[in-house]
C-alpha cells in the first residue's frame, strides 16, 4: 500500500493551464497502472491573480480507501515531489493562502525531489532556495518559464517534459510507460511522447544537504489568536502618512502594506538608468502598485519589496533603455538601485550593464520545432 503526492507551484493565471495539465497527466498515468488518484487546486489560492504564486496537487494511491484517508488532510504537507514551473519562485512564495513568505521546499518531504524548470546551474539555484533542515534532491529540466493566459494552452511541451522527468525522479508514483500511454491517449501527438521520453533521459538530479541553501529567515507575521480577534470583518486602511526612511533626508516614500509585500509575484524586475532619466514622472504615475519612492534629488526609485514586476514602468518610460525589465533570477536582494547609484555612479553603471546583458526572454516559450534542442545544445 502506498500513496504519492505531487505539489505544483505555478504563477497564477499565467500558468494555470500548465499546472492543470501536469496534475491531470499524473492522475491519468496512474490509472494506467490500476492506481487511483485525484488532482485539485487549493481553495486558498482562488481567485487567482496574475503572477501570484499558486498551487495544485496530484495525489495517487493504490486503493480508494487509502486515497480518502490521505485527503482527509486537505493540504499534503509531505510531498514526494514539488514541481516548480518558474525558477524565480525558488526564492520563496507569498500567496493568498498564508501570511509571509513560504520557502519553496516547505511542503516537500524528507528525501523528496524539487523538480524545477530552469537554465540556472544547480549550485546557483540552491543559493536562492531556503535551507530545509532535511536532505532532499534537486532535479532540473532545462526550460524557460512558460507563460500564457487564463484558459490558454501553450503548446511548448513544458507539461509533457515535466511528466517525463517526474517518471524518472519518482517512478513509484508513475512509470515512464504509463506517462507515455497517458500522453499518447490525451494528446494523440508523437512529438509530445518524444519530448517526455527525451526529458526522462535528460533530467539532471542531485542531492541537497540539510544545511545547504539560503540562510535568509523568511518574513512572517504574528496572527491574532482566537481571543484577540476583533468582531466582524476588519479591513484596515493604510496610513496616508509617508514613511520615514532612516538616513534619507527628503523625498517621499508612500506607506505600504506590512503584511503583503508581493515581490514573490515577480518573474522580472525593472532596472533604472538614472544617468538618462529625465524625471518625467511617468513611471511613478503609472505604476499600479505605487512602487516608486521619490528620492531627495527628485528621481524615482522602484521599491523592490513592493514591485510585482508587471513591466508597466518599462512600457511608459519615454527614454530609450532607461527602464529595462531583467530576469528576477539575476538578483539576490531588494536593495535600492538609487542608493547604489548615488553612492558610486561608475560601479552602478557597470552593474547596470551586467544586469541588462543578462536579459533572456522569459515569457515567449518555444516558437519552432527543434528550438528546445538548439537552446540546450543537444
Ligand atoms: S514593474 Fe514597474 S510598474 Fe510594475 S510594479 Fe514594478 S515598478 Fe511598478
Ligand atoms: S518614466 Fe523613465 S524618464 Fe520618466 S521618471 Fe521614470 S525612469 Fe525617469
Amino acid at each position: 500500500m502506498s500513496t504519492g503526492s505531487v505539489e505544483v507551484v505555478y504563477r497564477g493565471i499565467f500558468q494555470k493551464t500548465l499546472a492543470k495539465n501536469i496534475c491531470r497527466g499524473i492522475v491519468l498515468a496512474a490509472r494506467k497502472e490500476g492506481k487511483i488518484g485525484t488532482a485539485f487546486g487549493r481553495y486558498g489560492d482562488s481567485p487567482e491573480r496574475n503572477g501570484i504564486p499558486a498551487k495544485q496537487f496530484a495525489v495517487v494511491s493504490d486503493t480508494a480507501e487509502e486515497l480518502e484517508e490521505h485527503l482527509a488532510r486537505y493540504e499534503p504537507d509531505n510531498n514526494d515531489v514539488t514541481i516548480v514551473v518558474d525558477d524565480a519562485l525558488c526564492k520563496g512564495v507569498e500567496s493568498w493562502a498564508w501570511y509571509g513568505l513560504q520557502p519553496i521546499n516547505k511542503l516537500l518531504g524528507k528525501g523528496g525531489t524539487l523538480l524545477v524548470t530552469s537554465y540556472q546551474s544547480p549550485n546557483k539555484l540552491i543559493k536562492t532556495i531556503h535551507r530545509k533542515g532535511d536532505p532532499y534532491n534537486l532535479a532540473l529540466i532545462k526550460a524557460q518559464a512558460s507563460f500564457s493566459g487564463l484558459w490558454v494552452y501553450k503548446d511548448d511541451h513544458t507539461d509533457v517534459r515535466l511528466l517525463g522527468a517526474l517518471a524518472k525522479v519518482a517512478p513509484h508514483i508513475v512509470s515512464l510507460e504509463s506517462i507515455v500511454a497517458a500522453i499518447a491517449e490525451q494528446w494523440k501527438d508523437d512529438g509530445k511522447v518524444a519530448s517526455a521520453k527525451k526529458s526522462y533521459d535528460l533530467v539532471e538530479s542531485g542531492p541537497v544537504g540539510a544545511d545547504q541553501g539560503s540562510d535568509e529567515k523568511p518574513f512572517s507575521f504574528d496572527l491574532p489568536g482566537w481571543t484577540k480577534m476583533e468582531e466582524g470583518l476588519v479591513i484596515r486602511g493604510m496610513s496616508a502618512q509617508p514613511q520615514d526612511v532612516p538616513g534619507r533626508d527628503g523625498g517621499y516614500v508612500p506607506t505600504r502594506s506590512e503584511t503583503f509585500k508581493k515581490f514573490s509575484t515577480r518573474t522580472m524586475r525593472p532596472v533604472i538608468n538614472f544617468d538618462t532619466c529625465t524625471k518625467c514622472t511617468l513611471c511613478w504615475l503609472n505604476c499600479p502598485d505605487t512602487c516608486f519612492d521619490i528620492t531627495p534629488d527628485g528621481f524615482y526609485d522602484a521599491n523592490m519589496e513592493a514591485c510585482c514586476g508587471c513591466g508597466v514602468c518599462e512600457a511608459v518610460c519615454p527614454v530609450s533603455d532607461c527602464v529595462t525589465m531583467v530576469n528576477e533570477e539575476s538578483f539576490e536582494d531588494h536593495d535600492s538601485q538609487w542608493e547604489m547609484w548615488a553612492k558610486d555612479k561608475e560601479s552602478y553603471s557597470a552593474w547596470l550593464s551586467e544586469k541588462i546583458a543578462d536579459k533572456p526572454a522569459r515569457s515567449h516559450g518555444f516558437h519552432h520545432v527543434g528550438q528546445y534542442a538548439e537552446e540546450i545544445g543537444k
